[in-house]
This record gives C-alpha cells, structure tokens and sequence, in this order.
C-alpha cells in the first residue's frame, strides 16, 4: 500500500527555542517495497516515522496510507494508530520478557478476541515463517538477540499489516548477527510484498536492504533514489560524503566534449564521463570512491586520468589494502586488492575510471 506525505511540517519547541523535525517533506512511499530513511542523528528520522504511525501530531500537511487520509491538519483529521492498520519493530527487542514465544507473537491476536484455534493456527503459520519453529515454549529471555527480533517481527506481522515500520531494530545486535538478520530481513519482507518503511543511520545497512533510499537532512528528504543510484549518481556532496568513503577534489569545468567533461584540479585534468549541466568556468568539486583508484603497474606513458603519487600509509585490513596517496598537494585515499604490490613510501601511477569520477555542483 503507497503512503503519501505531502508539505509535512513538524517543530518541536525547547527551552525556549522552536526544532523543526520536519520541514515541509513532501514523499511518496511505493507499495510493496522496502523503502529506507537515512540521515545523520538528528535529521528527523523518527519524527516522520512517529508521524505515519500516528503516535506525533504533524503540526501542517497530509498523510495517506492507501486511499485512506490518516492525517490531515487542514480536514481536521487524525486516526488513532491502532486503527492505521501498521505493524512496527523497534530498536529494542520489545518482546515480552516474562512471556514464552507463542504468547508473546500472540499477543496481538488475543487483544482482538480471535478463537483459540485460529490464533493457535496463524502463530505456528508465522513462527514457520520467520524459521523459529518449535520456539513457542520458549522464554523470550533465553533467545539469542537474532532470534528475539524475529520474534518482535513475527508479532508485527501476525496482524497482517498493510504497511510494517522499522525504527533501527538491528542496532542492538552485533556486527556479525546485524548482517544475517538483514539478509534474512529482506528475504522475508521481499516474499511478503508488503510496503516497510526502515529508518536507520547506518548506510550499508540501507543500501543493503532496501529498493529505494530516501536521505533525510535538517527535516527534508534532499534526495531518493535505489541504492545503486545514491551511491554512485547523487551529485550532492552531503550525499556522497554521507552514503561512504570518498576523494573530493576541488575544480573548475574546462571543457565538455562528447563523452568527457574536463575538470582542472590542482592534481591536473580530470575526464569525468557523466555529463553535468555546469558549463565552462564554473566551480565544481570531483568526487572519487577510493575503490576506483586503481594502482598502475610499470611505468606507464601519460594518459587520461593517469597520476603520480607517493603511498603516504597503507593498511592491510583482510580483503584490502587501504591507504593514502599523496598527489602533488592532494591526499587521496584508495582501496585495492590485497594482492597488489605496492609498499609504503614507493611513486607509484595511478588511474581514475571516468565512469566512476561523478561531478558535484559546489
Ligand atoms: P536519531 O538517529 O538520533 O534517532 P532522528 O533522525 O531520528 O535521530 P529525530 O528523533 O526525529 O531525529 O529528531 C529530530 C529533531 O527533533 C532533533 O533535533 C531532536 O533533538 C528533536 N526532537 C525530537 N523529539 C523531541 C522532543 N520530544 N522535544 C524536543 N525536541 C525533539
């Protein structure tokens, strides 16, 4: 079921002064999809998540789940958020810790009255589907972290929920666990076709779980798009700089030919191949993912987007070798294979991919 958010406004007011969580978000949610807000502490995240639930009072705008308007401040509407048909997962596990495993994914069930039979029959039905089959005996205490939260999944889902929110339900677990239940997570909510709207600050956590990514900066979405998109295509620098690791290289568009736009920097000419609308003179800054600077070997001729540097620090972290270049003035940072023989201290060429060397508009 689609949600959609338009001219969203929020403020909160604290001693003494006015924080707008939400400024003026206008958002459309796709049906069926897993769709994730990302942003740095503080941009809003939960604001809009609270707002959808219902638990917040928007101060301005319109919320529709589906066909039907669950807020509108200038209709004077407002419905409740156990009448907005949402199942929500927390950060923290949120199962009952004095309740076994069938009790606690029952739960919502047996507030509604349903006969004995038919919740026994929709629990197994759900425990089966997040694979914790046998589990209902179980105190919800002696569950791994992994296992609770599919526990805390499978009571949001067990109402059979037009739409499921997430508020960072994986940042209790630890990194290995994180990563399995993500994959798991999206299995799940990819064989259920139902909308999940997940809000985190973790940014391979989004980019690894989602179909479309909204960041949120300051109360605004500034930007959406798949994951492949964010990452490789923003041309904002927030953007870039949040979504991972990047070389931002300040320069000024030469010249635009066919399928290159020249960029001079203080390291030389830069060929980008993704077009930008800047024309000539104008101020841009370059940014380069470490992973697309490739190590050259010999001693190869000049050429397009090729560049000496001196290996400043290198560190082997398991799948790579990570380090710092310094070219000319400028420090990069690169990522290479762990096979690759470079040592600290040695010149070595270097080679941007022009596929790769996406132009930000300062
Ligand atoms: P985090 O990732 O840290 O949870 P977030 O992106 O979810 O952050 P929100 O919790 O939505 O951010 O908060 C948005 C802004 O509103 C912040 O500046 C926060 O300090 C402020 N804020 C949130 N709740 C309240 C409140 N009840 N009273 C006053 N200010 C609030």
């Amino acid at each position: 079921m689609e949600i959609s958010i338009k001219g969203l406004n929020k403020n909160y007011y604290s001693e003494g002064k006015t924080i707008a969580a939400l400024d003026q978000v206008d958002l459309t949610i796709p049906a069926n999809r897993i769709f994730t807000l990302l942003g740095p502490s503080g941009c809003g995240k939960t604001t809009l998540l609270r707002c959808i639930v219902g638990l917040e009072m928007p101060d301005s705008g319109e919320i529709a789940i589906g066909d039907e308007v669950v807020f509108s401040a200038e209709k004077g509407i407002y419905v409740p958020p156990d009448r907005r048909g949402l199942g929500m997962v927390f950060q923290t596990y949120a199962t009952w810790p004095h309740m076994n495993v069938f009790d606690n994914v029952a739960y919502p069930l047996q507030t509604r009255n349903e006969p004995k039979e038919e919740i026994v029959r929709k629990v197994a039905r759900t425990l089966h589907f997040v694979q914790l089959d046998g589990f209902e005996k179980r105190p919800a205490t002696k569950l791994s972290g992994g296992q609770q939260q599919r526990v805390a999944l499978a009571r949001a889902l067990i109402a059979e929920p037009k739409v499921i929110l997430f508020d960072e339900p994986l940042s209790n677990l630890d990194a290995k666990l994180r990563e399995e239940t993500r994959k798991e997570l999206r299995a799940f909510l990819t064989e259920l076709k139902i909308t999940a709207v997940y809000v985190t600050h973790d940014r391979i956590e989004a980019l690894s779980l989602s179909d479309t990514v909204a960041v949120m900066k300051s109360g605004r979405i500034i930007e959406m798009g798949t994951p492949w998109e964010i990452y490789f295509d923003s041309d904002r620098r927030f953007v870039a700089d949040f979504i991972g690791r990047a070389n931002f290289i300040e320069g000024k568009v030469s010249t635009s030919e066919d399928s290159f736009t020249m960029i001079d920097s203080a390291i030389g000419a830069i060929a980008c191949e993704k077009k930008t609308e800047a024309s000539p003179g104008k101020a841009v800054t370059v940014c380069i993912r470490p992973e697309f600077i490739r190590v050259l070997e010999g001693d190869p001729k000049v050429g397009r987007n090729i560049f000496r540097g001196r290996v400043e620090s290198l560190v082997f972290v398991g799948d790579a070798y990570e380090g710092e270049i310094r070219v000319g003035e400028t420090l990069l940072i690169f990522r290479i294979e762990p096979t690759t023989a470079v040592r600290e201290g040695e010149e070595i060429a270097l080679h941007f991919d022009p596929r790769h060397c996406s132009i930000l508009l300062n």
